[in-house]
């Protein structure tokens, strides 16, 4: 199976990189794209350039092979939407089972996403929780939970979507916005993302002073 996890990465930080990784050996993926959206259609524009946030992903995950940096959704025009993402994977050849990851606060919001219901059609979700976390209990999402919910990954393994997995990972309160106001406020990033990231973001003076 392949996981896809997407965002913004502006800038990539250990909160993607650590639960990715978890997802990655809980459900033993066999790789884990990171796809850059181009134009988030529910968000602010991005600081760094596409350019820049591809760099700063190849640079993070240089030692772990299992993650690809997919440039995909930035050769595209006009906002980046899931559906279309998933549909365009689904094109490709290589192993059936695709797995989308995303966190319990998006998931809250997916009734509002493009297509939201076909979603499950195309690929496996994958819900990113914190031990214990509360899950939907009540109305449309609740329904939907109870339609596609499995108990474990060897569940997922045997088809290539309409599956829906709560994965609990490790816990880390680390944000870009975050990281973004600590280098507008000549603080450092360290620690809070890889050296080849803050190496990057030092030489390209990213995120400093522009919040
Ligand atoms: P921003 O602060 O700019 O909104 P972000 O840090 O939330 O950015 P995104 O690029 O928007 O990062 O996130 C991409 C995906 O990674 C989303 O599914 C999000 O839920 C998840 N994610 C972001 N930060 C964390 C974290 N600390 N732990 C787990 N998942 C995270």
């Amino acid at each position: 199976m392949i996981g896809i996890l997407g965002g913004t990465f502006d800038p990539v930080h250990f909160g993607h990189l650590r639960t990715a990784l978890d997802v990655c050996e809980a459900l033993a993926l066999e790789q884990l794209r990171l796809i850059p959206c181009h134009l988030p259609p529910h968000r602010d524009q991005p600081v760094a350039t596409s350019i820049q946030r591809v760099s700063m992903l190849e640079a993070a995950v240089r030692d772990y092979p299992v993650f690809v940096v997919d440039q995909r959704e930035l050769g595209r025009e006009g906002p980046s939407y899931t559906f279309d993402t998933l549909t365009s994977l689904r094109t490709e050849p290589g192993p059936a089972g695709l797995c989308l990851l995303i966190g319990m606060d998006a998931f809250r919001g997916l009734t509002t996403w493009h297509r939201w219901r076909e979603l499950i059609d195309l690929c496996h979700l994958v819900v990113m929780t914190r031990p214990g976390a509360e899950i939907p209990a009540q109305g449309e999402l609740a329904e939907f939970i109870s339609q596609h919910r499995v108990g474990g990954a060897g569940e997922l393994r045997q088809q290539a979507a309409g599956g829906l997995l709560f994965q609990p990972v490790t816990r880390l309160e680390i944000s870009a916005t975050d990281i973004r106001m600590r280098l507008a406020e000549g603080r450092s990033p360290g620690f809070l993302v890889p050296e080849a990231v803050r190496e990057i973001i030092n030489r390209e003076t990213l995120y400093q002073g522009r919040q």
